[in-house]
């Protein structure tokens, strides 16, 4: 118990990136109305394949932050070589890139995951995250994982901060537009 069993650990409000609310007014995507019914949490589903072409859920959200935010570069398939385990490898993880390091893109890179993590008008938590499938999200030193999600944003210490880019994971079902984003119901 204590303060030392809480080091590390951002606060369960930091949903926007672990920055406090700011007063200016969010830069965010339109927020499309769906019925209450939402998709469980992305469990994890590492890569165990090779699949090197972009799936189409990461493509369609990439084409959101183009709406939103301007156009900048991105990857999502990625080589096969190497040993590490990558979303990458088989499609369905998207990069995108924002500067964390200046105030005006990190706060557009804030609004947009706050966008994605805010609650919908029916008290769904982390309501378009799940509508996407998105299995954890990795930016500016913190990640958040769909499949803790009591978790809040947590320290990141991987050797890439991504302070470059922002991270996402999709699981099979987001990336491959079988979630509720795309087909509006809930199947499972
Ligand atoms: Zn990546």
């Amino acid at each position: 118990m204590g303060v030392a069993a809480h080091a590390g650990i951002v606060p369960a409000w930091a949903d926007d990136g672990g920055e406090k609310y700011r007063a200016q007014a969010r830069v965010m995507p339109p927020s499309p109305a769906f019925p209450k019914a939402i998709d469980a949490y992305a469990v994890y589903e590492p890569q165990t394949t090779c699949s090197m072409t972009n799936k189409p859920g990461p493509l369609d959200l990439r084409d959101i932050v183009f709406q939103t935010y301007g156009q900048r570069s991105w990857s999502i398939a990625r080589s096969c070589t190497g040993s590490s385990v990558s979303e990458h490898k088989e499609g369905r993880a998207l990069d995108i890139s924002f500067n964390a390091l200046n105030d005006t893109q990190r706060k557009l890179a804030n609004d947009f995951l706050y966008w994605l993590l805010k609650p919908d008008p029916h008290g769904n938590r982390h309501a378009f995250a799940r509508r996407f499938g998105i299995m954890y999200i990795i930016w500016n030193h913190k990640m958040w994982r769909a499949y803790r999600p009591n978790d809040g944003w947590q320290w990141y210490t991987g050797s890439n901060p991504h302070t470059d880019h922002i991270h996402i994971s999709f699981s099979w079902r987001g990336a491959m537009r079988r979630t509720s984003w795309w087909t509006r119901q809930v199947f499972y």
